[in-house]
């Protein structure tokens, strides 16, 4: 069977023994002699399907009581539009931190909505760091402060979170949500959108604090987040077989050894690729500095363009898929999200090792 060695930024690869029992499930899910996306959603074998992708999640991420999950559609970027909507009141202002592209995308949506503000920005170096925690300062009245804790396009990610109060601290974590065991209890919303470390495009997770949810006819149904959680996310027809799959993916998480042995194995998959980077005597060099590496996205340049194009045909060639940067910024990306094994990050390594040999022979 061919298999690529996948290390796309998002669609993302999915773990082979998922989609293997997704094929072997695909005519007649749950004994109902239907594929999943024939059921209706309101069946009681759509339900349990649901209903255990949203319990797994509570496990994996150990959600306390007092938080909602919900399974929303519209891509992280609506998120970026319903969190304002449904969190910012007139009066109040809402703290943004701009480590890339999708924490300005988010403010950008925001301004739209209510009155904002930057409190820390590494817009002036490139994106290459994340700011620390102890220069925050919040505004007074703050309704609440939102960062991106993995950034896809630069590769940094936050390694502690700040420290908020009573200020809702609201995080976008569609490139490292259950990537690393994180205090639930310590943020007012978490998002993401799933195709990275949850399963296929078309659901977006929302984990909010069941405070945060408020009635508020003037915000359209869709957009509310009162709305939703009344209605267990099934207000209208969910992604059924987006949902399917989110649910064998948290499967398979909890079969790895959940979360922690997960954080283990991205720890070691990134080491030995940021290994080869250090190693190369300046060959390969890391955008992100190293304190804010990610362990997610790894982002590199080579010294010159001809080095660079000629990489990524070769590698290309040599059977890997994505290493191309973001469109906005170029260079290289490896994006090793929770499906990717060590096998493909050690083969990786080993291709850039002999690239660079053979490009300064
Ligand atoms: N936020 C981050 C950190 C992302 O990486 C992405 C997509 O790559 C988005 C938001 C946008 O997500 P969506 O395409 O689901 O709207």
């Amino acid at each position: 069977m061919k298999r690529t060695r996948n290390f796309n930024a998002g669609p993302a690869a999915l773990p082979l023994e998922v989609l293997q029992r997704a094929q072997n499930e695909w005519l007649n899910i749950e004994d109902s002699g239907m594929s999943v996306m024939e059921l209706s959603h309101r069946s009681a074998e759509f339900e349990k399907i649901h209903n255990r992708a949203i319990q797994s999640l509570k496990e994996l991420m150990d959600i306390p009581e007092n938080y909602e999950v919900l399974l929303l559609q519209g891509g992280a970027s609506l998120q970026f539009s319903m969190i304002p909507m449904n969190l910012l009141p007139e009066g109040k202002r809402a703290d943004y931190i701009l480590t890339g592209s999708w924490s300005e995308k988010a403010l950008k949506e925001a301004k739209k909505v209510g009155e904002t503000a930057v409190v820390a920005s590494s817009k002036d170096d490139k994106y290459t760091f994340i700011p620390k925690v102890e220069d925050i300062k919040l505004n007074e009245d703050a309704a609440y402060l939102h960062i991106t804790s993995n950034n896809t396009i630069y590769g940094t990610q936050w390694k502690d979170f700040p420290q908020t109060g009573r200020v809702p601290l609201v995080a976008d974590m569609s490139s490292d949500i259950l990537s690393k065991k994180i205090d639930v209890s310590k943020f007012g919303i978490i998002y993401a959108g799933a195709q990275k470390n949850l399963g296929p495009s078309g659901i977006t997770v929302v984990i909010i604090r069941k405070d945060l949810i408020t009635d508020n006819d003037s915000i359209p149904s869709m957009l509310n987040y009162s709305i939703h959680a009344k209605n267990n996310s099934l207000y209208n027809t969910p992604p059924t077989l987006a949902i399917y799959l989110l649910s064998l993916v948290l499967e398979w998480a909890k079969e790895q050894g959940g979360v922690g042995k997960i954080a283990e194995n991205n720890e070691e998959k990134a080491k030995v690729i940021y290994d080869a980077i250090d190693g190369s005597d300046g060959f390969y060099k890391g955008h992100a500095q190293p304190d804010s590496r990610s362990l997610m996205n790894i982002t590199f340049t080579l010294p010159s363009e001809e080095a660079e194009s000629q990489f990524l045909k070769e590698v290309k060639q040599a059977g890997f898929v994505g290493l191309n940067g973001h469109r906005s910024i170029g260079g290289c990306r490896a994006s090793i999200y929770n499906a990717v094994p060590l096998s493909h990050c050690q083969e990786l390594a080993d291709f850039m090792k002999k690239f660079q040999e053979a490009f300064k022979a």
